[in-house]
């Protein structure tokens, strides 16, 4: 296991919320502060939330691009790719409920669609467990593959 996790075991909301809790009342950002926000450096570390953003992006859209009829290759490599992933994973904490969750719901490789929705299922578990909205699984091939019926990603 990669020796970052102590880095992702807090998010910058979290400590934001904490070092805020003692100030009352919450004042609006300063116009220096709101430029200070707007000039903030975009090549800096990910946090744990940029990390998932990006990881999620990538895994949704390899299922989104799998094999409709992929090979018994292919299928071990989608494996060993995600299993890998599950090992490797810097956030420490995400990475072993990763692993168990890969234990007790093994990717569902058969086919592009099949692998669709067992990457949906698996992250609104995740989102199940740290407090966010569950996502509609039917929507995944809009949401990954061809863009929103309405054509606002044309
Ligand atoms: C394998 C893994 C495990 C993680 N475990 C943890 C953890 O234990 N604790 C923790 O705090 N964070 C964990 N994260 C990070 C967490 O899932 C989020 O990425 C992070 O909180 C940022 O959330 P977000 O609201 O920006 O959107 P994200 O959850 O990152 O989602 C990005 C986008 O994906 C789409 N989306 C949302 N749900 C689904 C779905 N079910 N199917 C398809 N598309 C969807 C939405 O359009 C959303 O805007 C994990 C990430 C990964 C990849």
């Amino acid at each position: 296991m990669m020796a970052m996790g102590k880095k992702f075991t807090k998010t910058k909301a979290s400590a934001e919320a904490t070092s805020k809790s003692t100030e009352q009342p919450p004042r609006p950002p300063s116009p220096a502060a709101k430029v200070a926000e707007e000039q903030r450096r975009r090549d800096c570390p990910v946090d744990k939330d940029e990390l998932g953003r990006s990881t999620w992006n990538l895994l949704h859209t390899m299922a989104a691009y799998y094999p409709e009829k992929p090979t018994e290759t292919e299928k071990e490599t989608m494996k060993t790719t995600l299993d890998s992933i599950s090992k490797t994973y810097p956030c420490t904490h995400c990475a072993e409920d990763f692993r168990k969750d890969l234990k007790t719901n093994p990717p569902a490789v058969s086919d592009r669609d099949a692998l669709a929705k067992w990457m949906c299922e698996l992250h609104n578990r995740v989102n199940v467990k740290i407090g966010k909205d569950v996502f509609d699984c039917g929507l995944v091939k809009e949401r990954w593959l061809d863009g929103w019926k309405d054509g606002s990603c044309d």
